[in-house]
């Protein structure tokens, strides 16, 4: 298990499609692992492939419940509506308001390449729809109502607190 770098905007590798996986394999479980531990570190709630220069279609999302781990995922239902600030990994200290599905079901497979089906609500459904996204080639940026702004690292502390 390692952390692996976590590409930036402006890095073409984000704007890139990614690759289905056929077959797991030691190095993609590797890879599953690491994804998770760099997630954690960097405290965020979910990570795609190609964030940490890997054009595979892999994520991993944890919003502090279970960690889940999507292969190959693809929204097959979404309903509703939530408008939010979002931020990204790739993005870092700057947030954004996004308007996204506010519960979406996705397929996907496991870690042993069996299909499942996964649902989301809230923050759950944002996190799916922004890590799949990524596997398009797609940053929250270019979805953002109005304008990016910083995150107010004084105000997150005091909530902490
Ligand atoms: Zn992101």
């Amino acid at each position: 298990m390692a952390i692996r770098e976590i590409r930036e905007i402006g890095d073409e590798i984000l704007k890139k499609q990614c690759k289905e996986v056929t077959k797991m394999t030691p190095r993609m479980h590797t890879l599953i692992c690491d994804m998770l531990d760099t997630m954690y570190e960097a405290m965020g709630v979910g990570l795609a492939a190609p964030q940490v220069g890997i054009l595979k279609r892999i994520v991993v999302v944890d919003i502090g419940d279970d960690p889940h781990v999507l292969i190959n995922p693809e929204v097959i239902e979404m309903d509703g509506e939530q408008t939010g600030d979002e931020g990204c990994l790739s993005v870092p200290g700057k947030v954004g308001t996004v308007t996204r599905p506010n519960h979406v079901k996705v397929k996907a497979l496991n870690e042993d390449m069996e299909e499942m089906i996964v649902e989301g609500e809230g923050l759950l459904a944002r996190a799916f729809c922004h890590e799949i996204d990524h596997l398009n080639g797609q940053l929250y940026v270019d979805k953002v109502e109005g304008e990016l702004h910083d995150v107010d690292y004084d105000d997150l502390e005091e909530e902490e607190e």
